[in-house]
């Protein structure tokens, strides 16, 4: 980002950021009166002014190798539009790792130190440190999480074993006789754990097509705890819109939380709680790592109530992201901005690529490419408005199972693979793939294509990338 940007504002408008809630011995009690209506509205201290949103037009697949610089794509804007969350930008605070009281290190080591162990001893018989045991609190873990809490805008955040044991800790607020709100274009793992809440408790869970405040406000009732939305979501990228959720949910259902998986862009594009969300997550495998070398999940909270139920959750499940792992995500996080400024700008050339192939007579060749930074993709104004960028996850159709299955399988560079987020790219066919435990009346039913095609772009040389989904294309017949 360039210079001109606003001034870094002080340290002592930052949220307080605690450090451990629980220790095994003491803490041992959730207070189960801890009522989230009383919860005041989340208000972000600062505003920036920042934007790295890609727009793509077709003349951004002519002439030049890919190796353009940052400040061509972006648009800084020096006005504070966006809201805005810590002292620098975000591509700053991604490397700024700060340190803080619970967190002693008495050497100042450059790189968080590693602490591997499982129990702390204790002075004498009866005074307790700040750690006993790590399933409660590890320096390690409070290091990444108080870190994390600044590129979320989160009161607090936990570091946990995985994206799913996420949201597991999160459903966990959910009481019998409550209800849960999701899209019905969630994530396979985010079904299939709301599936198994419904037939094992007494909640009632509700799909619907969150991409409509109109279809969500039918749902929202005082038994509402939960609304649990993604956006974009995947492999479809249709846009939620974040704030108008938040404000019907605050109309027709005060005692809610407003959850958002925002894997699909990660804090550095896209920060919900700045738009009012409660609590916000993330697969950490994905884009927060980038290397696809370890498992996490990682949640943010807007305030101490939500902080110290989910603290519990996790202390009494033990579902903490143990030290080692919380090591390599801080060494991934600390990239995450770099990786995705260039995995968004190679993902913008290849869907302007993928959009403007034209046959000889001049008609297009893929009956759809789904990408927010391409012009006219549905939601793309509500995107552009919650988001500062549109990702680096795009698909297209073919028009054809067997031409899709060709040209996954004739890349060179994108490897056939699940999930996204990291440094190589990689190529799959949802439906038969990341999708495939939806069944296929379901899948047809929520009009997801069997010929889709879903790229998660790498930070290779874009050229490259494009001339290896030309050749496969060409390979398949569809070019
Ligand atoms: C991968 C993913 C998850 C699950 O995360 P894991 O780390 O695999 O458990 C949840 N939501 C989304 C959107 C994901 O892509």
């Amino acid at each position: 980002m360039t210079s001109d940007a606003p001034a870094p504002v002080g340290l002592e408008t930052r949220p307080s950021l605690p450090g451990t809630l629980f220790t095994e011995q003491a803490g041992g009690e959730v207070n189960a009166g801890l009522d989230l209506r009383a919860v005041p509205s989340y208000k972000s201290p600062l505003k920036i002014g920042r934007s790295n949103s890609v727009s793509v037009s077709s003349e951004a697949t002519e002439g030049d190798s890919g190796a353009r610089s940052d400040s061509e794509e972006g648009t800084v804007e020096g006005g504070g539009a966006m809201e805005k969350r810590g002292r620098f930008r975000p591509a700053t605070e991604c490397v700024l790792v700060e340190s803080h009281p619970s967190v002693h290190d008495p050497y100042r080591a450059s790189s968080t130190p590693l602490y591997i162990t499982a129990t702390f001893k204790q002075s004498s018989a009866t005074e307790m440190g700040e750690y006993d045991y790590s399933r409660s609190g590890n320096p390690t873990r409070t290091q990444l999480e108080l870190h994390l809490a600044k590129l979320m805008s989160a009161h607090r955040s936990f570091a946990l074993s995985s994206g799913m044991s996420a949201l597991d800790v999160i459903t966990r607020l959910v009481r019998a006789g409550e209800e849960v709100v999701a899209g019905d274009d969630i994530y396979g793992g985010t079904q299939r754990l709301l599936t198994f809440l419904a037939t094992h408790s007494a909640v009632t869970v509700h799909h619907c097509d969150t991409t409509k405040v109109s279809s969500v406000i039918p749902h929202l009732s005082p038994r509402t705890r939960l609304v649990l939305l993604e956006t974009p979501t995947n492999p479809l990228l249709k846009i939620v819109d974040l704030r108008a959720i938040v404000a019907a949910v605050r109309q027709h259902a005060p005692s809610a939380v407003v959850v958002v998986d925002n894997t699909m862009m990660s804090p550095y594009l896209q920060r919900p709680l700045e738009l009012g969300a409660d609590i916000v997550y993330h697969s950490g495998t994905k884009y927060l790592s980038g290397h696809h070398d370890l498992m996490a999940g990682v949640v943010g909270v807007r305030s101490e109530d939500l902080a110290r139920q989910i603290a519990f959750v996790v202390n009494a499940t033990g579902c903490a992201l143990p030290p080692f792992d919380c090591f390599l995500l801080m060494r991934g996080v600390k990239t995450l901005a770099v990786r995705m400024d260039r995995q968004q700008r190679n993902a913008g050339r290849i869907a302007a690529f993928l959009d403007g192939l034209r046959t000889a007579d001049g008609s297009r060749v893929l009956p759809s490419v789904f990408y927010p930074g391409l012009p006219g993709h549905p939601g793309k104004e509500v995107h552009d408005a919650q988001s500062e960028g549109a990702g680096a996850v795009l698909s297209f159709t073919t028009g054809s199972v067997e031409k899709s299955t060709k040209v996954v399988e004739g890349t060179r560079i994108f490897g056939i693979s699940v999930s996204f987020g990291c440094v190589n790219s990689l190529i799959s066919m949802p439906c038969h793939m990341s999708h495939a435990s939806i069944p296929a009346h379901l899948r047809a039913a929520r009009a997801l294509p069997e010929d889709l095609i879903r790229l998660c772009v790498g930070i290779e040389d874009v050229q490259d990338l494009i001339e290896d989904l030309e050749g496969a294309l060409r390979a398949a017949g569809v070019i």
